[in-house]
């Protein structure tokens, strides 16, 4: 396929003053034209981090250390910060998980939408105005006329978030990246945002990122999966590939821990991966998930596994897919 975004060997830290959090340890990934991608993982996989890496959002201390972000075969990492405020909000636009920390209180929903129109867009107040409208109708707010003029509190959350991405893609961005954008959302507006997500992607052909820890929610929307833990990518695959064939550890207790479809209105978490992601201060010479995993070797501990392709779009860094590793020494439990 055409690659929009293609990121190579990314590695971020944050320099804090006990020392560099290596956050991002070597990621490589790349996102074709019209496509979506999901990006998976529990907090602190990396995966904010990488988004807020592309979009060269980081804050201090945190700083890209190595690696490219190629978005139209153009690397941003030495992008000024001018070059970027150009590209940010018109051809890469991102929506997050609560609106209300995007959308300004004291000015309307239309107000906000019209200036980020009219900032990277030549079109006049009032052109900006009539698109405005259009957006909001697109999103499938009702009487979007009126609604132009009210306030974000006036919205439900719902609302907000699909005023959010009726802002984020005002501008007609090339590139959508929505960091867990349904996470506080109920279940029936949830899968409602995310129809609307797979809509427009077919209607704007906008190419997306999709952000979140829980797997249930990129089945729908996305075609491709990476699936994130320790900074690192633990699995690539399509979709079905995830669902159907996952081959590490890691993935299949993720997808333990996904409500099956009928439960989806309980709270029910099945399985819950037991332990928690590792400290990235000192980050694990082995396999980052050695200590949570059902699996684990002795070399699991001792050295980073490889990839291997099992299949022409689907790779798994584990040491259970190696042709010599071992494989019956199971001794977790007994980890030093
Ligand atoms: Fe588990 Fe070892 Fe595979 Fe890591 S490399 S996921 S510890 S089996
Ligand atoms: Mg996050």
């Amino acid at each position: 396929g055409d690659k929009l975004l293609d990121i190579k060997n990314l590695k971020t830290s944050f320099f804090t003053h006990v020392g560099e959090v290596k956050a991002i340890r070597g990621v490589d990934f790349y996102l074709n034209k019209g496509e979506a991608l999901g990006i998976v993982g529990e907090s602190g996989s990396g995966k904010s981090v990488t988004s807020m890496s592309i979009m060269r959002l980081l804050q201090h201390p945190g700083k890209i250390v190595d690696g490219e972000i190629l978005f139209n075969n153009e690397n941003l990492i030495p992008k000024t910060d001018k070059e970027m405020q150009a590209i940010r909000g018109n051809r890469i636009s991102m929506i997050f998980q609560d609106p209300m920390t995007s959308l300004n209180p004291v000015y309307t929903v239309g107000d906000q939408i019209v200036e980020a129109i009219v900032k990277h867009q030549k079109l006049s107040k009032a052109e900006a105005k009539k698109k405005a409208i259009d957006m909001l109708r697109l999103v499938g707010i009702p009487s979007p006329e009126k609604r132009i003029n009210q306030y974000p509190h006036e919205f439900s959350g719902g609302m907000r978030q699909r005023a959010m991405i009726a802002m984020a893609l005002s501008c007609e961005p090339e590139l959508l990246i929505a960091d867990e954008p349904t996470t506080a959302l109920d279940v029936t507006i949830q899968a409602q945002i995310l129809e609307l997500m797979k809509d427009l992607k077919s209607k704007l052909n906008t190419s997306i990122i999709l952000i979140t820890h829980d797997l249930g929610v990129v089945a729908d929307v996305c075609s491709r999966v990476i699936v994130m833990y320790g900074g690192l990518i633990m699995e690539e695959g399509t979709v079905e590939e995830i669902f159907y064939t996952p081959r590490h550890p890691y993935t299949l207790g993720l997808l333990k821990s996904i409500p099956k479809l009928c439960d989806k209105e309980s709270k029910q978490r099945l399985v819950p991966i037991v332990g928690s992601p590792p400290d990235l201060l000192k980050p694990p010479k082995g396999c980052p998930f050695a200590p949570r995993c059902d699996y684990a070797m002795r070399i699991c501990v001792n050295e980073k596994p490889q990839y291997t392709n099992v299949s022409p779009t689907q790779r798994s860094m584990c040491w259970l897919l190696h042709k010599d590793a071992p494989r019956v020494e199971v001794i977790n439990g007994d980890l030093k």
